[in-house]
């Protein structure tokens, strides 16, 4: 797969992808999960990177500092301001 531009420039390239994609979203996992987001929190590219888990509906893992429940969250806000 070609690499995207963005994420050349993305702050988890060298980390650990566990810390990103851990198996659940609680127990010790919730730790990790936040580690995370801060990660992301200083990231050059968080919004192309949740631009892009949004627009392929990435179910799994933490992408621009948000977890799959919050996607989620976000996808149906979207959808609901485009219904009204
Ligand atoms: S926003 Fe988070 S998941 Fe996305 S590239 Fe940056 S560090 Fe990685």
């Amino acid at each position: 797969m070609m690499m995207l531009d963005w994420t050349r420039r993305a702050a988890c390239l060298d980390l650990d992808p566990e810390l990103f994609f851990p198996i659940s979203l609680e127990g010790p996992s919730q730790s990790q999960v936040e580690q995370a987001k801060q990660v992301c929190a200083g990231c050059p590219v968080r919004e192309p990177c949740l631009a892009y888990a949004l627009d392929t509906r990435q179910a799994y893992g933490v992408w621009g500092g948000t977890d799959p429940d919050q996607r989620r969250e976000l996808q149906t806000r979207h959808a609901a301001g485009l219904r009204s």
